[in-house]
């Protein structure tokens, strides 16, 4: 609503969010919607949010449409914080949550970016709409795109969980599986899409679905009555969710709604994909390749991103860290978590507390510190990895 431009979060070029961008025009990394804040502060106060609508939409002032009629919208966000009082007594945790985003639409956060992207797609008026996807990112665009009457192109490796594939063909995209992995489909998007008309909606290579994962931020801070953990674990793939996270704290020290302290922030990968975290331990700015990745966390399987740096800085200024975990790790943290709490999380979500054992046995993380999991999906659109 206060968007002003866009901004090129490497070398700060700005760009017009009147029309439709992908990656800066000087440099070829992500660009970042930028706001007026003080305007978006007369009106997005922490008081007026008790009578605002349910979803992420709720942060109506730093989202980017211009008018509500071009907002699509399945009800996503504003996802319970739930505590997991059993998983911290067993560890000795003082307090420990899970940010349960299986229950967005979906079942996974991809709906968050999804939601903005294509609201924004609606706005400038596109008619077909591409991008790779390990999974759940398909699903959710499928369902944003059927919901805006726009064309949905999706190219996913063929080895990608068969639920995520029967969802995006019954939600009436266009499907392409390729021998290969997400890096392959992203190839293969960037080949076709000037012959075809297609607009690029990859994770970071489009401005709008950061706002969307941005939410979690604010969501964060508010249902923990404006204060922020101590610590956040988020499993990582193209980064879009901890890097929107860190964008939306920023946003809320320049509303005045919270303070310059931080959660450490701590990416979690599966072994047999852990670009981060190798960069991370070897103190590189930029995370190579990694070749020949391989796990069963499907949306953990990103063997290069574009916001790799911007995900370096964040972990190393919060005084965080990268941690990689395997996929029998993530597993038996399946069933630990289900049989503990109840919820029946995705692999990736169980990462994320594969990894905290991990912290709390190396004491980087203490029993006093307050500790949210992202489950970022479900586990029943995983069924293949559990034993019949
Ligand atoms: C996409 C995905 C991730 C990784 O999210 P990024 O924001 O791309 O890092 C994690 N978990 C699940 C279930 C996903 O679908
Ligand atoms: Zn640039």
């Amino acid at each position: 609503m206060h968007l002003t431009h866009l901004a090129c979060t490497a070398c700060a070029q700005e760009h017009d969010a009147s029309v439709p961008q992908n990656v800066c025009t000087a440099c070829g990394k992500p660009l970042y919607p930028q706001y007026d804040l003080a305007a978006a502060g007369r009106t997005l106060t922490k008081a007026a949010l008790a009578a605002r609508v349910k979803s992420l939409w709720r942060y109506r002032e730093v989202l980017p449409v211009r008018s509500d009629a071009d907002i699509v919208t399945l009800g996503e966000g504003l996802t319970p914080l739930l505590s997991a009082p059993r998983l911290a007594a067993k560890h000795g945790l003082a307090k420990l949550f899970i940010k349960d985003e299986s229950l967005n639409p979906t079942q996974s956060f991809k709906a968050r970016g999804m939601s903005t992207a294509v609201s924004m797609a609606k706005q400038f008026g596109l008619k077909k709409l591409a991008a790779p996807s390990a999974g759940n990112a398909g699903g959710a665009l499928a369902a944003y795109a059927a919901r805006a009457g726009i064309e949905a192109h999706i190219f996913m490796p063929a080895d990608t969980p068969r639920a995520n594939v029967i969802e995006c063909r019954e939600l009436g995209a266009h499907v392409t599986l390729i021998n290969g992995l997400i890096t392959d489909c992203g190839a293969e998007v960037a080949k076709r899409k000037a012959a075809e008309g297609w607009f690029d909606v990859s994770t970071l290579k489009e401005p709008y679905r950061v706002e969307g994962k941005k939410t979690l931020g604010y969501e964060l801070a508010e249902q923990l009555d404006w204060t922020l953990p101590d610590v956040v674990l988020y499993p990582t793939g193209g980064g879009t969710g901890l890097v929107g996270m860190w964008k939306a704290f920023d946003e809320m020290e320049r509303l005045g709604w919270i303070g310059p302290k931080r959660p450490r922030m701590f990416s979690v990968q599966a072994s047999g994909c852990q670009p981060i975290v190798r960069a991370f331990s070897a103190g590189e700015k930029f995370a190579a390749e990694h070749i020949g990745a391989s796990t069963k966390a499907s949306g953990l399987r990103v063997p290069k991103a574009i916001g790799d740096f911007i995900m370096l800085d964040i972990l190393r200024k919060s005084g965080g860290g990268a941690v990689a975990v395997t996929d029998e790790e993530m597993i038996a943290g399946v069933r630990e978590v289900g049989a503990a709490e109840g919820l029946f999380v995705a692999p990736e979500g169980a990462a994320t507390y594969a990894a905290l054992k991990h912290l709390l046995a190396t004491k980087t993380v203490g029993p006093d510190e307050s500790v949210v999991l992202f489950n970022t999906g479900a586990g029943v659109k995983y069924l293949e990895c559990f034993g019949g």
